[in-house]
């Protein structure tokens, strides 16, 4: 469970009024809300009742929505001979770039979204926090890093909470991305910072939770509400032809089973086509072809990128440009 004293942070995910802990639920202060939110085996379901998608009962055990995160003895050894068929040229390079940069600060506060497994490189920021560090993982999934159950489109936290939030893989997979982006900006303090990865070139991989792909100024539209840091390639075109070669395959598939066997089976022999991003993956050419793209970026009051802006930022090399 989160310490007493965070509880002073939280907020209704409903009506965003405080909460209180009482016995093994939140209660919300709020009169006309009284929403009240369970505190299953230590971890804080904040889900409201209005959400379509999600209810309290889903979590009322630990079983898995959106996706597994439990398995058995065989499934984790098999799983851990298949190889992965995407690079990551930028996660770890990014991460310690926030431990730096996030390393002054006194009673830092990090929440992590879709936080239930490690992303790629975290480790990097998750090694080099302080000691006094609060780190919020959360997920609509039990996983082994699992701290809070929310959904992303009703952050149960105050404004201006956190100095930094993360969303790596995770906007492709809510239904209104620029709802979970506002939200994540109102409980960013003032200066802090976001970082999200998200894919561009990559087939269904979430089963029915699985809604968007960005450009690079898409994505950077995603996020006009804060200043860039820096946005860039995750992995490339290499990653994303391997990604096509493995769906090549798995589009045989005429039922689950197929499916899972091809599925299983066609990164062992694609896998190596991902180290074209080794050649590519940082080219200017690249940015209208990757995989999947980052993005960096600071609160500061009252600032939004323009379309015009948004327009003049593009890099790549099509049509007409600088
Ligand atoms: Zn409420």
């Amino acid at each position: 469970m989160l310490q007493p004293t965070y509880t002073e942070l939280l907020a209704c995910p409903s009506c965003k009024s405080p909460l209180e802990a009482q016995g093994q639920r939140y209660v919300c202060q709020n009169e006309a809300c009284q929403g009240m939110y369970p505190i299953q085996g230590g971890i804080p379901v904040l889900i409201s009742e209005d959400n379509e998608i999600f209810s309290q009962q889903d979590f009322a055990r630990e079983q898995d929505i959106y996706f597994r995160t439990y398995k058995s003895r065989l499934m984790q050894v098999l799983q851990k001979v298949q190889p992965d068929v995407s690079t990551n040229l930028s996660a770890a390079r990014n991460y310690r770039f926030l431990a730096r940069e996030l390393a002054s600060r006194k009673g830092l506060r990090i929440l992590v979204i879709g936080g239930s497994i490690d992303g790629y490189g975290i480790g990097e920021l998750k090694q080099n926090l302080p000691a006094d560090a609060l780190l919020v993982e959360a997920d609509v999934s039990y996983g082994p890093n699992t701290k809070m159950i929310f959904d992303s489109h009703q952050i149960p936290f105050r404004d201006e909470t956190f100095d930094l939030v993360v969303a790596q893989a995770v906007l492709e997979h809510v239904l209104d991305p620029f709802v979970c982006v506002a939200e994540m900006h109102r409980v960013l303090k003032t200066g802090g910072m976001v970082y999200a990865e998200t894919p561009f070139m990559q087939q269904v991989h979430g089963g029915r939770y699985d809604f968007h792909r960005f450009t690079h100024l898409g994505h950077r539209r995603l996020f006009r509400h804060f200043v860039q840091v820096e946005s860039g390639i995750v992995s490339g075109a290499g990653s994303a032809l391997a990604w096509a070669l493995k769906y090549v395959v798995t589009s045989f598939a005429r039922n689950k089973k197929m499916d899972k066997v091809l599925s299983y089976s066609a990164p062992f022999l694609f896998f190596w086509v991902k180290y074209l991003d080794l050649l590519i993956g940082r080219t200017r050419g690249s940015l209208d072809s990757a995989c999947g793209y980052f993005f960096m970026g600071r609160k500061e009051p009252g600032y939004v990128l323009s379309d015009k802006e948004l327009l003049a930022s593009y890099k790549g090399l099509r049509g007409n440009v600088n």
